[in-house]
């Protein structure tokens, strides 16, 4: 899920509205942020699929620091504190905490059943879940939209609607070949492509939504 993350950060900073915006926008996106940082660097793994573009076709086949329930969260103290000790607001490190553990919350319903709960290393027995909106994609890219689009209009300042909608329509439609799958194959080819391409989205996402929020 891409922007469909930013309806965490909506709601979120609409339950805090003193909350500053940048922590909670890193936040949502956190978990693939350290994904890629991660593929990058050989430690978690990713097989896609050169000839398809589709993201069902991704295989996530091992992320525990990044993506399971637990040792990430357990993991996302440590930049929590870091928020929260720069911005000399412990609220802000919640805030964070909060946002970053909504990513995986909110990865539960696209993902297929790769999401780890445990976050057991190499060996470990874990137990998956997801409910694999991914393999039905034209509806999961409907529903992505709408979710950030009904939160948004539910939460964000009336200023800030048209810039939220229209930059959040922008970003999910550059995505949208991995949903509908114009071309034959994947124009990434590579984990390493695809999880620099995931980091280069979600620091515009960071971007868009830090500036539109006002
Ligand atoms: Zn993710």
């Amino acid at each position: 899920m891409y922007i469909g993350h930013y309806a965490a950060a909506a709601a979120l900073l609409a339950l805090a509205p003193e909350t500053p915006v940048l922590p909670v926008a890193v936040a949502v996106a956190w978990p693939d942020i350290v994904w890629s940082a991660l593929v990058a660097a050989g430690v978690e793994e990713v097989r896609v699929d050169p000839k398809n573009p589709l993201q069902s076709t991704i295989r996530f086949t091992s992320y525990p620091f990044s993506h399971s329930l637990l040792l990430s969260g357990a993991l996302t103290l440590l930049p929590a504190l870091g928020f929260g000790l720069a911005y000399g607001n412990p609220w802000v490190g919640v805030a964070f905490w909060l946002g970053a553990v909504s990513h995986w919350l909110l990865d539960v319903p696209v993902h297929l059943k790769d999401l780890p709960v445990l976050g057991r290393l190499r060996g470990g027995k874990d137990r998956f879940v997801g409910w694999g909106l991914w393999s039905r994609p034209r509806l999961a890219f409907v529903v992505e939209y709408a979710l950030f689009a009904l939160v948004a209009l539910a939460t964000a300042p009336r200023s800030a609607l048209i810039g939220l909608l229209a930059g959040a329509l922008l970003l999910h439609a550059l995505n949208a070949n991995s949903f509908f799958g114009f071309t034959k194959a994947n124009p990434t080819g590579t984990p390493r492509r695809y999880a620099a391409l995931a980091f280069g989205g979600f620091v515009a996402a960071i971007a868009w939504f830090t500036l539109a929020w006002q």
